[in-house]
């Protein structure tokens, strides 16, 4: 069934699953490992390009000859090209002509849906942003809005492709997604359950389909072009209208064997009683509870929905979340006092994360935490206080990397982090090239 409707202020019903046993697991099969190692060179590239093939083999520890073995194909296909400049002593042969990404001949789409909108992106192959169309829902139905997103595609290909072609489209969105499956599992807030994502838009598209949470997508364009290297660990943390977390290790995303890894929307955090900043008229804030019946959870403390409410209850009646944004953004107190009560809850959080997983860093994903310093200050103090292993949140905690374009980047981020994982998988467009 595609669409239930969410129950209001009920507990959501408990699923009772079966222990995960160790045969359960899928085994990766002998064309992902191919993939994989074709993978790290291409990923070598990205990170170093333009760069010497005999540099890419220690970078990758592969041997030199698999290195050139990998590299021709990668540039068969088109993904990388030759630079025009040569490093190194001269004479040498072609391993010292440096490699880089080529951005020329493809690109890769991403849709990321949120509660109130939908946006479509085209990405090129290092991860820029080439064009960006965000659109309101005017029906949450998810046969409409999958079907107003592949019908927007063509027009923005048209327009902005230039010539390349897509490759594949990837989907974002919140709450729990099941990449393997190609499925939106439960998206409470648009009241989908179960919805064949990729199977629906691949059908609709005629490319490659590629679906996942937007704080794994975000968290892997951390990884990709941002500041978390293969080698560090990472926690993602996303704030938004939705709030999830992403945990990554040594190149990859953990996913978990129900595809809820990162699940944190409902913490505790937050104090049963009121929340928001006491009125000119002397009123306690709302006390606010949530879908999970717990009063004080991450959500209801720090979720969009949440701060418009308490905007109301201080007298700010907004028609947007980015509108009250930009009333604390211009200055105005309770906006700001707001947004650094949300830097607090959120800081509370980050410190149940920091304890957790005790990553390299943490990336928080919060517009104001990203735009007013003092909110950014409010979050760090607060982790740091309530932290017992972190002891430098200065420099473990920090901002996302694509602050103003954190949509548009999470939904091409899980296309391009599948071409990245196996460039010579199922690309029908790159297999025509060749
Ligand atoms: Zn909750």
């Amino acid at each position: 069934m595609d669409r239930t409707p969410a129950p209001a202020r009920r507990p959501a019903p408990v699923r009772r699953t079966a222990p995960v046993r160790r045969s359960d697991i899928p085994a990766a099969g002998p064309q992902r490992r191919a993939g994989t190692a074709t993978g790290a060179v291409l990923g070598a590239i990205l990170d170093h390009g333009p760069v010497a093939r005999s540099t890419v083999a220690r970078l990758t520890g592969l041997s030199p000859a698999s290195v050139t073995g990998h590299s021709r194909q990668l540039l068969a296909r088109g993904l990388i090209r030759e630079a025009a400049e040569t490093a190194g002593p001269r004479g040498l042969g072609r391993p010292h002509i440096p490699v880089e990404i080529d951005t020329g001949q493809f690109l890769v789409a991403g849709a990321h849906i949120a509660v109130a909108h939908s946006t479509l992106a085209l990405m090129d192959l290092r991860g820029r942003i080439v064009a960006e169309d965000r659109q309101p829902h005017g029906n949450t139905d998810p046969r409409r809005v999958l079907s107003a997103l592949a019908a927007r595609l063509p027009r923005l290909v048209a327009a902005h492709a230039d010539g390349r072609t897509v490759l594949g489209l990837g989907v974002a969105t919140g709450n729990r997604v099941d990449p393997a499956a190609g499925t939106i599992v439960h998206h409470p807030q648009l009241g989908w359950r179960d919805v064949p994502v990729r199977e629906r838009l691949a059908a609709a598209t005629g490319l490659p389909v590629h679906v996942d949470s937007h704080a794994r997508a975000l968290a892997r364009a951390e990884q990709m072009f941002g500041q978390v290297t293969t080698r560090s660990s990472a926690v993602l943390l996303f704030v938004g209208a939705v709030i999830d977390a992403a945990f990554t290790s040594a190149g990859t995303v953990h996913l978990g064997p129900r595809a809820g890894a990162g699940s944190v929307a409902h913490l505790p955090v937050g104090p049963v009683g009121p929340v928001g900043p006491v009125g000119a008229d002397g009123r306690a804030g709302a006390v606010l509870s949530c879908v999970c019946a717990r009063p004080g959870c991450l959500h209801s403390v720090a979720s969009e929905s949440a701060l418009l409410g308490m905007a109301a209850e201080q007298g700010l009646r907004v028609p947007s979340f980015r509108a009250l944004l930009d009333l604390a953004l211009a200055g105005e107190p309770r906006a700001r006092a707001l947004f650094g009560q949300r830097a607090r809850y959120v800081g509370r959080a980050v410190a149940l994360l920091l304890d957790t997983f005790d990553p390299e860093i943490l990336v928080v994903v919060e517009p104001a935490a990203a735009r007013l310093p003092e909110c950014l200050a409010a979050l760090r103090a607060e982790a740091g206080t309530r932290s017992l292993v972190c002891e430098d949140p200065e420099r473990a905690v920090v901002p996302g990397s694509f602050t103003g374009s954190v949509l548009a980047t999470a939904g091409g981020a899980v296309a391009l982090g599948a071409l990245y994982a196996d460039p010579l998988g199922p690309w029908p467009s790159v297999t025509a090239a060749c």
